[in-house]
Formats: C-alpha cells, structure tokens, sequence
C-alpha cells in the first residue's frame, strides 16, 4: 500500500519534468545553448529545509537579497542536502558583485586571482560568495584551451551551466524554499548518474583538474559516471601536467580529505589517471614496501572523517611521505650514521624533493616534520622523557601517527598500547607503567654515552626494520 503511493508520488514528480536524463535541455547545453526556464523544486519537498542550512549560510542569502541581490546555496552543499548527507560547507552564489558583496558584510575579504570570490566570516565559519559567472566563449587560455581568467560577470543560467556536474549546478534559495535545476541536476540524482554538463571534452580541456573532480565525486557518491563523461578522460589525462601544482595540490587534498579517499583513488586508476600523471598519486601507489601502511592511513582518514572528525594536511602528508623517509632514514642508519641525525636528514632530503614537487606549503611541510621527529621519543620510557613528550604540543598528533604505524605493523603494538595506557592513567598507574616499560632503563644507560652538546630529550631509537 505505502509502497504503491510512494512509486506514484515518485511517477507523478517524474511527469512534471519535462526533460529525460539526456533530454533536450541536456542536448542544448551539449551544444553549448543556454537552457532557458530552470526546473523549479519546492526544497521540503525534496528533503531539504532551511534548518539544514548553516545559521552563516542563512544569513548571508538574506542579507544579500534583503539589499536586493540574488543569492542561492550552491554546489555540493545542496548536492549533499538532497543525498541526505552532512554537508561539508556551504557556497552562496549571487548577482551581487564581489565588491558589492563586501559592503553587505563587515567581515568579509575579496580573495583569489584566476577566480574571484568573496570570504564572508561568522564565527568560525566561511562561506565562500562568488559571483554568477559568464559562459566562456571568448576567455583567455592557455594553448591547451586552459582557461586562465574567470571573472566575467553573468547570468544565473550562465553561471549554472559553466558548472562541472549536473548534480553541482543546483540553486537553493533557502528563503523562497526553492530549488532551481537548469541541467536536470535532480533527475540525475535520482538515478545515480554523474555527468558532466556540456561537451565533457571541451570541459575538461578548459580546466583539466576536472577530470580528478570525476574520480573525486565517483568515488564519494558511488554514483555511476555517465559514459560520455568517462570517455574522454584516458586521452585527455596528460593534459594534467599543465594545471600549476599548488592547484592540483589542492583538488588532491580535497580528494583525500573526502572521507572516500580510497574509493576516490581506485577511480583516479580505473580512468588512467594516476601513472606519471599525479606526482602525489606515484607516491602513494608506488611503493612496494609501504602499500600496507598507507593503505590502513587512509582508511583511518576516511573513517575519522566520516565520523564529523577532521584531519589535518599535515598529518596526512606525514603518513603519505612517511615510507620514504623511513627507507632513507634506514639507509643513512645502515651507512653508520646515528639515528637521530639520520632521521633529520632523511626527512630534510624528503622534504626538499617532495616539497617542490607537490607545491607543498611550508606551514604544511613544518608539521610533517614535527609528527616524523617525535617518533624516536616514544620509544624512550623513562619518566623524564615520557612526561616530556606528554606535555609536547604537538603529542596528539604525534601518539596518533605512532598508533598508525602499530596498526601497519610497522611499531610494536606492545608499545602503542603503553602508550595509550600512560596517557590516561593516573600518577600511580605510570609509575607501575614505567617500571614495566622495556626501554625505560636503556634509554637512560644509552642518554649517558651520547656525546655532548646533543638535546637530552632526542630520542635514541633506531628505525626498525623494514615489514612492508
Ligand atoms: P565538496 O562537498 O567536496 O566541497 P563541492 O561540489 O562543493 O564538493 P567545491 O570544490 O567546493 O565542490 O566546488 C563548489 C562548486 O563549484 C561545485 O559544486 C561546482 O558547481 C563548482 N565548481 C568547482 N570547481 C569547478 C570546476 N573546476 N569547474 C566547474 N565548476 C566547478
Ligand atoms: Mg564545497
């Protein structure tokens, strides 16, 4: 009975639209017309209430239309609403001009060069304001089609339409309860179908970093990927190398940071996305040793953010770059180097390879650093030491990636576990825990031999060997 009302409700809504999934409002945009009359959703119909929204989010779509501006939810924040999943954050799009927008805002900055946009601030979040964006018939590029400036003002439907996915290009007005769908954005949803809007081949090749936002989406939604979507990304995929690495640093962290970071890399290989293409991606799939622990970081990552949690780059690059400090720290080891020294000089070497390489930033690069150097310390049980460690800024940090590497099998689980012990126990407790502690005595034995000059609290562990 409630099964047969809901499939009519479900027909009935089918009927009210008036387009298929590569109906003629999807053929238009494929030949690059503008669709003329959105399809208008009532947002609670759909799932989707202003209660839902952020208070921020809320806020900046009535202040803009209360000063007579347009102004939509936009993007994954909708997407997600309608999936009935969590959203990250929200973006509002609006016909107010980014100086326009500013005005309306005492706390908010113009940002960006390429693209434009306006960060407006309410407490502790950003909601990220751009401008509708015109279709780019005539834009600069580079001689690869890259489009290399995005800042001429347009249309709600211009801007809907330079959208990547049908399924990002949908407007909710959260006053008006409204949701406007220029692409068939909702049908899509419906039926589980990634595509791309317009010609995927001229989209990608204005911006290759499409072609990982695919993989990207592929992987969160489960959604399958339309086939002409998918179809040009293998012959397209070298045009990657021409994106500057600080971009293509930041969609891959988007990508790892999406709670599919597995999912999202398995797709990046089935499309051919990953050999040579991605200096990042070689580094976390090419190496031999290392394939176990990178594989347990990033199902922790995924698991700690889908769980509301979040995670920081810094700490994700350590465990990304983590293999190849190590096989260097080995090899300085094996060479008769000592073992801090050796450790900083791996990490310097990989830091300075690695850092150019990926455009990493040296905010991120210096909390790498940190998370890898407070490793030697924890094996070093003395109460002197332990208490020091403990009261490290960046202890948490560091204990987290040290349970990383007892979960890979690549530190003693034995010690993972005191760990975990000393930091909940009471004055009593780590004293018992102490005496118990392997290593207490011999880090003092060995602290005494060291040759003057050096910290007292660097660590002395040598690196382990190799597991894999
Ligand atoms: P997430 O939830 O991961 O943030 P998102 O869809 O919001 O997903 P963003 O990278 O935040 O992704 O981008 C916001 C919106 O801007 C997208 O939904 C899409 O409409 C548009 N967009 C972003 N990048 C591009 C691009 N390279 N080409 C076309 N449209 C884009
Ligand atoms: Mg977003």
């Amino acid at each position: 009975m409630i099964k047969k009302l809901i499939q009519r409700l479900f027909r009935r809504r089918e009927d009210t639209l008036q387009t298929g999934p590569a109906g003629p409002k999807g053929q238009a945009a494929r030949r690059g017309r503008l669709p003329s009359e959105p399809v208008r959703y009532s947002g609670s119909t759909e799932g989707v209430h202003r209660e839902d929204v952020s208070n921020a989010a809320l806020r900046t779509c009535e202040t803009l239309q209360k000063a007579g501006f347009k102004a939509y939810i936009v993007g994954g924040g909708v997407r997600d609403l309608l999936l009935g999943l969590k959203p990250k954050d929200f973006d509002v799009a609006t016909d107010a001009t980014p100086e326009q927008v500013t005005k309306q805002f005492r706390r908010s900055r113009l940002i960006g060069r390429r693209f434009q946009i306006v960060h407006v601030m309410f407490g502790r979040e950003t909601i990220e304001v751009s401008t509708f964006r015109a279709l780019q018939t005539d834009a600069e590029t580079d001689a690869h089609g890259r489009v290399l400036r995005d800042n001429v003002w347009g249309t709600e439907a211009e801007d809907a339409t330079r959208r990547d996915f049908t399924i990002n290009a949908l407007y909710y007005d959260p006053v008006a309860d409204v949701i406007l769908d220029y692409h068939d954005g909702v049908k899509d949803l419906r039926h589980r179908t990634l595509r791309m809007i317009g010609d995927p081949a001229t989209r990608y090749r204005e911006d290759p970093v499409r072609m990982l936002r695919t993989a990207r989406f592929a992987g969160k939604t489960g959604f399958a990927i339309e086939e002409a979507t998918r179809a040009p990304i293998r012959e397209l995929a070298p045009l990657i190398h021409n994106v500057p690495p600080a971009r293509l640093f930041d969609e891959m962290l988007k990508l790892l940071q999406s709670g599919h970071s597995l999912e999202s890399l398995r797709q990046l290989r089935s499309e051919g996305l990953h050999h040579g293409l991605l200096p990042l991606l070689d580094v976390i799939l090419e190496q031999p040793d290392g394939e176990r622990f990178i594989h347990v970081a990033l199902t922790r990552t995924d698991e700690r953010v889908l769980d509301g949690k979040s995670i920081s780059p810094g700490f994700l690059f350590a465990t990304l770059l983590w293999q190849q400090v190590r096989v260097r720290w080995n090899a300085r080891v094996a060479d008769g180097e000592q073992a801090i020294p050796g450790l900083h000089a791996a990490i310097d070497s990989v830091l300075e390879e690695q850092g150019a390489e990926l455009a990493i930033q040296k905010r991120i690069m210096a909390d790498m650093r940190e998370i890898w150097a407070l490793q030697p310390r924890f094996e070093r049980r003395s109460a002197g030491a332990a208490q020091r460690l403990l009261e490290h800024l960046r202890f948490r940090a560091g204990y987290d990636f040290l349970i990383l590497r007892c979960d890979a099998g690549e530190a003693s689980a034995e010690l993972g576990a005191w760990w975990t012990r000393f930091i909940d126990a009471d004055s009593a407790e780590r004293q018992t825990l102490l005496s118990e502690a392997p290593s207490g005595g011999a880090a003092r034995k060995r602290r005494r031999r060291r040759p003057a000059g050096r910290k007292s609290d660097e660590g002395t562990a040598a690196p382990q060997n190799q597991e894999g």
